[in-house]
């Protein structure tokens, strides 16, 4: 038999417990900057060695952290689920946890991109990225995030990916960042939908649809034991 398919979709709430500031929490400002300036094309523009360097900041927190509670469950529950995680986050604590399928939906901290042609994709293994560091093209690398404005080139497997789930999970995102937010309107009104956040995000009312108003590690403790409960076990 195979295994019922549960997707998760999964913000910077989820990293919070592993000592990754979010993003919303702080009135807008991302780690103290307007996000326009370090996450947007027309930043990048003004001004790359700003952008470079607070990349560079958070790849260095990234590196030392280590994921929690709330990453590990989703790694358990590939015992009873065939779980993909979609998630907004770039750090790769997912990744360390454990989980087998992690679909980075706004790129990922821990890579760079060339800026003459996005095919070349380059894997880091520190956290410096500088200006002068070039691609094999002979260009300026850059960050490989996509950033505000920019089009999110996952989108289309994560929506797949989200209409097929037989469960689906959202935990630490504001839900205010679209498209990714609007994956939840694709999910079936049958699939039961559990969204867990500190802070609940508002909702429009749906079928099957679980709040669960708890940090990371604690909703997810909460919903694989009703989960699991549902195998009878
Ligand atoms: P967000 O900052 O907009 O929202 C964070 C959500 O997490 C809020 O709803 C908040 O109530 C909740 N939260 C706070 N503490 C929590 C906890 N301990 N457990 C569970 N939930 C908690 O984040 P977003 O919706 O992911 O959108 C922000 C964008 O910024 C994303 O696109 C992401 O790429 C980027 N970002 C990424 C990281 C990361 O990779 N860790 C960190 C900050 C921002």
């Amino acid at each position: 038999m195979p295994k019922p398919k549960l997707a998760v979709l999964s913000g910077a709430g989820i990293s919070a417990e592993s000592g990754i500031p979010t993003f919303r929490d702080a009135n807008g400002l991302w780690e103290g900057h307007d996000v326009m300036e370090v996450a947007s094309p027309q930043g990048w523009q003004s001004n790359p060695e700003l952008v470079l360097e607070f990349y560079n900041q958070r790849r260095k927190a990234a590196l030392n952290a280590v994921p929690n509670r709330g990453h590990e469950i989703l790694v358990e529950l590939e015992q009873w689920y065939d779980v993909t995680v979609i998630t907004q986050n770039v750090d790769n604590l997912h990744e360390k946890a454990g989980s087998s399928k992690v679909l980075h939906l706004h790129g990922e901290l821990f890579k760079s991109r060339s800026t003459v042609d996005e095919s070349l994709v380059y894997q880091m293994s520190g956290w410096e990225l500088n200006l002068g560091d070039y691609c094999e093209k002979g260009s300026q690398l850059r960050p490989h995030i996509v950033w505000f404005g920019e089009s999110v080139p996952m989108m289309d497997d994560a929506a797949r990916l989200s209409r097929a789930a037989e469960v689906f999970i959202v935990v630490g995102t504001s839900l205010v960042v679209y498209p990714a937010a609007g994956l939840l309107n694709t999910i079936g009104p049958e699939v039961p939908k559990y969204i867990i956040d500190p802070n609940m995000p508002s909702i429009s009312s749906m079928p099957n649809l679980f709040l669960v108003e708890k940090i990371g590690s604690a909703g997810l403790t909460e919903v694989k034991e009703r989960l699991l409960r549902s195998y009878g076990l």
